[in-house]
């Protein structure tokens, strides 16, 4: 990794867990038609609205982190099965391209390379010009230095978890279609590159004059904090008060202050950052990865079989309410400190 992580183990852990930037070249504007993109088909008859579940989770994570994608490393044939599997479930699931399709092309990779991105138009008609933007990274590191003859970085936890996370959520709102503003959901590629899907996709939205208000962004999530009177933590706690309204929404203790968070000043090193530094909004990563918890992080062994995916469920199906109190109030309440 880095010269860094000599100085202190704990930031080794950090140093890989949320990649160091590489300048990202401007593509010029995304293509305006986002909203006036594809209408996707309807969900399945049968299949129920509502939250999710441990054999929901389990399902997508049994995929994703599955050794035929080969750590989903960006630009790699793993990542490609990876992006169809997800726009698959989008289109599944009610959600449209926000694009003309859902993929949107990295200008600051050397391969081919994508973010997978789908939309839920809101159903007020002021708030829906108002868009709330739910993201996690679906890139991993791919294939590491073999350890006991396994050479596949699955990346589990590490960001199979967050994806999952915006998956079943955007399901559910998929299905509902409760949510007054608009949600987009985001599915960056390049994050272990330098936060490169990010930077490029908050760039074009930028250029686009997208009426974004929030971001949150989901991160490593697939086992729970210990001994800590919250769920999860949110990076950068101090510069809004998200942790305050998610909580007034979770009606409990969900989100707390992590000083370890603080510490290592993992705020400029997730997918969020790059919308913050475009539109100055609040723009937070959810995480309940502390470096004291997962002993696996971008090693060969960051599995599904480590993770907790009844604390997954758990936590997805507080985030819907959560969510969805974020996207109904009458006025903005997620506000920079
Ligand atoms: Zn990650």
């Amino acid at each position: 990794m880095s010269a860094i992580a000599m100085k202190k183990g704990i930031i080794f852990f950090i140093a890989a867990f949320l990649a160091t930037c590489v300048p990202a070249k401007d593509a010029g504007v995304a293509p305006a038609s986002g909203p006036d993109g594809l209408k996707a088909e309807m969900p399945d008859a049968g299949e129920g609205p509502g939250p999710t579940s441990p054999a929901a989770v389990e399902d997508i994570m049994n995929y994703l982190a599955s050794d035929e994608l080969k750590g989903r490393d960006t630009g790699s044939e793993g990542i490609e099965l990876a992006a169809q599997y997800i726009e698959e479930y989008f289109q599944r699931h009610g959600i449209a391209p926000y694009y003309p399709g859902y993929r949107d092309t990295l200008s600051n990779f050397k391969k081919p390379a994508y973010n997978v991105v789908g939309w839920l138009e809101g159903n007020d008609p002021d708030l829906k010009g108002e868009y709330i933007l739910l993201g996690a990274h679906y890139d991993h590191i791919g294939t590491i230095r073999p350890l006991n003859g396994d050479y596949i970085a699955n990346g589990a936890n590490d960001n199979a978890s967050g994806t999952t996370a915006v998956m079943e959520i955007a399901k559910h709102f998929g299905r509902k279609k409760s949510n007054k503003r608009s949600l987009i959901f985001a599915l960056f590629s390049g994050e272990e590159r330098g936060l490169l899907g990010s930077k490029h996709m908050a760039k074009n939205m930028k250029a686009s004059e997208v009426n974004l208000y929030t971001m949150l962004n989901f991160e490593m999530i697939g086992v729970p904090l210990r001994s800590k009177n919250y769920d999860l933590f949110v990076t950068g706690y101090y510069k809004s008060n998200l942790a305050e309204v998610s909580n007034k929404y979770a009606g409990e203790n969900f989100i707390g202050y992590s000083a370890t968070a603080r510490e290592y000043n993992l705020f400029q090193r997730s997918d969020n950052y790059p919308f913050y530094q475009a539109f100055g909004i609040p723009s937070h990563t959810y995480c309940t990865f502390d470096f004291t918890n997962f002993a696996y992080y971008h090693k060969v062994d960051d599995e599904v079989a480590q993770l907790d995916l009844e604390h997954m469920a758990r936590l997805i199906n507080k985030m819907i309410p959560m969510v969805e109190g974020i996207a109904n109030s009458p006025v903005q309440e997620v506000k920079m400190n």
